[in-house]
C-alpha cells in the first residue's frame, strides 16, 4: 500500500503514522499535524477543524482510504 509522503506542519517530522489534516487549509498547500501536535492545535493552528485522513500502520485490518469532503 502506497501512503503518500507528507510531514507535520506543526513539529516538522515526517511520515508518522496518524495524519490530521487541516479542513481549511487545502488545495496547494495542506495543513497537517501529527497525533502530537494535533493535541495543541488550538494553539498552533486555531480555529481551524481537523480530520482524521491516514492511520495507516503495519497491520491496521481496517484501513479505509481517505473520504473525500465535498463543498
Ligand atoms: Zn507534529
Ligand atoms: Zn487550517
Amino acid at each position: 500500500m502506497l501512503i503518500a509522503p507528507w510531514f507535520c506542519d506543526g513539529c516538522g517530522r515526517t511520515n508518522g503514522i496518524t495524519r490530521y489534516q487541516c479542513q481549511h487549509c487545502r488545495g496547494f498547500n495542506t495543513y497537517d499535524l501529527c497525533d502530537q501536535c494535533i493535541l495543541r492545535a488550538s494553539t498552533i493552528h486555531p480555529y481551524h477543524r481537523f480530520a482524521l485522513v491516514q492511520q495507516a500502520g503495519a497491520g491496521t485490518p481496517n484501513w479505509r482510504p481517505p473520504v473525500a469532503v465535498q463543498y
